[in-house]
This record gives C-alpha cells, structure tokens and sequence, in this order.
C-alpha cells in the first residue's frame, strides 16, 4: 500500500481501496417522508390496519387535517419555502399532540393522526390547541406568513366499517370543513355523505350534458344599469344548469363542482362562445351595451384559453370593447404575479377586465394598485344593508373615491331596495346591478326588453326630426 499514490483510489491489483457512499436504511427511508420526517402513508395505512385488527373493540379515530390555502405560500414565495412551512407544520403538530396519538404525512398538505379510544370532547380539545396555535401570523427567514388548519374527523366502528371507508369519511370531513369556511372542526355525518353523493352525481350528470351538446347549461343575463341615466349599460352573463333528478341546481354549487372536475376548461369555453354571440346578435338593438362574461382562475391558466377567446371573438363577430372579462378578487390576488402577462393580452384583445367580488379578499387595496382592472364591482356583502351602516357607506365612498382618481369604472353589486339606492346614488357609483333593477332574465326576456327600448329610442328620434 505504501507505494501506492493516495489519490488514485485504487490498489495495484485495481481494486478500490476506498469506497464513498451513504449509508441508508432503506426500511427507514420508505418509510419517512422526505420533507417532514414525518412516517408516511404507507406507515399511516399499515398502523391503522393494526389497531384494528388487534384492537377491533376500541374505537378508532382519524383526524384527517388540511392546512388552508397553503397553495397560495408556494405561489406567493416558492416550492421550497413551501417545504420548509410543511416542515414546521409537522414539528408543531407533533408537539402538541397527547401520546396516545400519532401524526403521519399525507399527501400534499395534509396530515392524518391516528388516535385509539378518544371521547369526542377529547378530539375537539386536540383540534383546539392545534387550530389557536396555526390561526395566527407566522414569519420563517423574514417572509411572513398566515396559515390555518382544517380537520375531519371520522370514528371506526361508527362511521365506517374498514380503514378504506374510514379514510374516505374523514376526507368528507376535512372537505366539509373547508367548504364551511375552514380553519374548523367536523365531524363526519350521514349528511356529509349525503351531499358527498350528490356532488359526485352532479358531476356525472353535468359530464353527460357535455356529451349531450351542453343539454341542460344555459345563461340569464343581468342587466347593470348607470345610475345618472336609468338605462341599460350591460349585461352580466350567469351560468345556469339544470338536469333531471337534480332540477335547477345554482351556479355557487355547480360552479366549483365544474372546477373540482376539470370540466370548467369545456364548459367555460362553452359559456363564453354563447355570451359573445348573444352580445353580437343584440348589438343591432344596443349597440353599446356591454356583456360581463365570469372567469374561474383554472380558466385563465388553461393553456390557449386567450387564443380560444381571440378565435371565438372573430368567430361570433363580437366587438371586443363590449365584453368585459370578471374575475374574482380573491382569485386574482393569489396569483397576482402569474396573471400580468395574461391581463396584458386581455388587453391586448380590447377586452376589459372587472373586479369581482371586490372587498371580500384580504388585500383588496393592494390588488387595485398592482392590476389594471378597468371595472371595480363591489360585493354585495357591502351594499346589502348600506343604507343603515356607517362603515359600508363610508367604505363604498371611499372606494368609489380611489378608483375614479385612476379611471377605474365603480359597479355596486346586490341593490335590493329603494333605500340601498338612495344611498347610493349620490356617491358617484358609475353601475349598479341588483334585484332593484332587475333580477337575472332568459335570453327571451332580455331581447324583449332590448326591441322596446329600440323603438321608444326610434319614436323619439322621430318625434324629434320632425
Ligand atoms: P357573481 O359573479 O357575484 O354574480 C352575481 C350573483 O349575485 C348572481 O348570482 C346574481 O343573481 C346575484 N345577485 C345579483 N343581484 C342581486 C341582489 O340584488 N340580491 C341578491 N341577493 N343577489 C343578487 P348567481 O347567478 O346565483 O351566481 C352566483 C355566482 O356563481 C356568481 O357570483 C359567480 O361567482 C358564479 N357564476 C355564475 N355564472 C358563472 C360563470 O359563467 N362562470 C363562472 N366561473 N362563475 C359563474
Ligand atoms: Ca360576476
Ligand atoms: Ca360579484
């Protein structure tokens, strides 16, 4: 060995005499989960089946938890500190759980604890400690960060018969928690299951439809009205479906059920094509009024989707200054930095971009100073009862204030009664779209409404000239 110069590796009969390498227990390592150090699911499923077999009497609980809107961290920062807050998650979960519990890794952003014997009472009192200690700003390497957690419980033998039903119970749940505004508890019910049955049949349904030609969608319209003239401005498009056995299901369910699926890609598509012919064939009545057509944010990333509206805009002969593109606040503030370019091609097109659902979100402000929103729409949420709320008149005076310093355009969404609008009017709000003016009509109603307005408009000129 002395002979042999040390940096070459190898030993005169050529084998090595060093080897590098890591020393991995390979049990181990298929078992941990790489970023939390957490046991994963695989363990999680193997421990389950465990107790209860071994243990079959006692009752066996999985708390299925979901941390809330954690996409929102890995599109504001990135994946990576999106691992290191997974990381973190996990340690604090870990530490105050009791001994009879045991936390896991699932999949994404969630987490599954195991826990034998456990009362209600003592469930709710884990969920407790663990919510207080998420519900509340957090800062890791100077980023600041807010991010709640979301549980569903399910209980064997009560709530399913073997662990793969349990875990689907608890996972309707944890969904049911987070439909019901998340950073909560549920518990599993039958009506959890219930309505878990009609969105997965809703969905079937609505696949059938598509199959069908679109049978069973269609739009109502809404008419905004300016508040100096009293006439039509525009028309906001509504999504309707209805199908046997279901009957008329409202968009707020189907909505999301059409996003959950994938499926808002097609029928998107659909409802845009149909609002910009629509917006076509009334031009000859009204000329100028305009159509508000809603976009989901999948929509939008959808690759193509921008060219599927410039091609549809040449196919319906649609004028692209009429058709204004709405688009959540909430939606748009989560992925402001992803969607300039879009709104630019938007743009780029003719099209306006309206504010939906403005104030809801948690940086409305800040939003309308980064995004070039052409229209504000303030949410129903603020004008429903404005006439008798200091804050809501004054929020709305304010905001109505800022836009107009910018040329945003100010719709007030949900006028309901005399009162809302009289408040309302002196403010310069530039629309107003609510049951006040008129509630979402058919196609038949709107055109109706449309060829009146077109002939007292033609009498007067005729009065006028001669
Ligand atoms: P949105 O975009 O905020 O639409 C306005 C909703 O407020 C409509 O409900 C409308 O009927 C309702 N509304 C209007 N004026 C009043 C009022 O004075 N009082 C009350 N109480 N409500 C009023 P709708 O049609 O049920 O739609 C609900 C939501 O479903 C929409 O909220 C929108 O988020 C979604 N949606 C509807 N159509 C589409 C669509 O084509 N695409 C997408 N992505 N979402 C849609
Ligand atoms: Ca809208
Ligand atoms: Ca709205």
């Amino acid at each position: 060995m002395g002979t042999l110069p040390r940096q070459s590796g190898f030993a005169s009969n050529g084998s090595p005499v060093l080897f590098a390498g890591f020393i991995s227990n390979l049990s181990r390592k298929n078992k941990t989960d790489r970023i939390t150090g957490l046991f994963n699911k695989m363990v999680y499923s193997e421990e389950a089946q465990r107790l209860l077999s071994h243990r079959a009497d006692t009752p066996l609980t999985i708390m299925q938890l979901g941390l809330d809107d954690f996409k929102h961290i890995n599109d504001f920062y990135d994946r990576s500190f999106g691992d290191e807050i997974l990381r973190i998650s996990a340690q604090r979960i870990m530490s105050l759980l009791p001994e009879n519990a045991e936390v896991y890794r699932l999949d994404g952003d969630e987490f599954g604890i195991l826990i034998s014997g456990a009362q209600p009472q003592e469930l709710l009192g884990i969920y407790t400690k663990l919510q207080t200690a998420f519900d509340q700003q957090m800062i890791y390497e100077g980023r600041r960060y807010y991010c709640t957690l979301s549980c569903g419980c399910a209980t064997y033998p009560q709530d399913a018969e073997n662990f793969l039903e349990l875990v689907k119970a608890a996972g309707y749940a944890l969904e049911q928690a987070k439909l019901n505004g998340k950073n909560r508890i549920e518990f599993f019910t039958r009506q959890i299951l219930a309505r878990k049955i009609r969105s997965l049949g809703i969905i079937e349904k609505m696949r059938e439809s598509i199959v069908q030609n679109y049978a069973g969608f269609f739009l109502m319209y809404q008419p905004q009205v300016s508040v100096t003239t009293g006439q039509w401005t525009g028309l906001e498009a509504l999504a309707r479906w209805n199908k046997e056995p279901y009957g008329l299901v409202p968009p707020n369910e189907f909505i999301p059920l059409l996003e959950e699926s994938g499926m808002i890609s097609q029928v998107g598509r659909w409802i845009f094509f149909q609002a910009c012919q629509k917006c076509a064939d009334w031009s000859a009545l009204a000329p100028t009024l305009t159509m508000s057509i809603n976009l989901s944010y999948m929509q939008l990333m959808e690759p193509g989707f921008i060219d599927y509206m410039q091609q549809t805009l040449a196919k319906t002969q649609a004028d692209p200054r009429r058709i204004i593109v709405e688009m959540t606040e909430s939606v748009i503030a989560s992925r402001a930095h992803s969607l300039e370019h879009l709104f630019q091609r938007i743009h780029d097109l003719g099209l306006r971009i309206a504010m939906d659902d403005f104030g809801t979100g948690y940086s409305s402000l800040e939003m309308l100073k980064k995004m070039p929103a052409d229209i504000v729409k303030i949410d129903r949420a603020f004008v429903h009862g404005v006439n008798a709320s200091n804050f809501d008149e004054s929020f709305i005076q304010f905001i109505v204030a800022i836009c107009h310093k910018v040329n945003i355009e100010v719709c007030a969404e949900g006028v309901e009664t005399e009162a809302e609008f009289q408040i309302l009017y002196p403010m310069n709000v530039d629309m107003i779209q609510g049951y006040y003016f008129g509630k979402p009509m058919e196609e038949e109603a709107i055109e109706r409404h449309l060829r009146t307005m077109r002939q007292k408009a033609s009498a007067q000129e005729s009065s006028v000239t001669e």
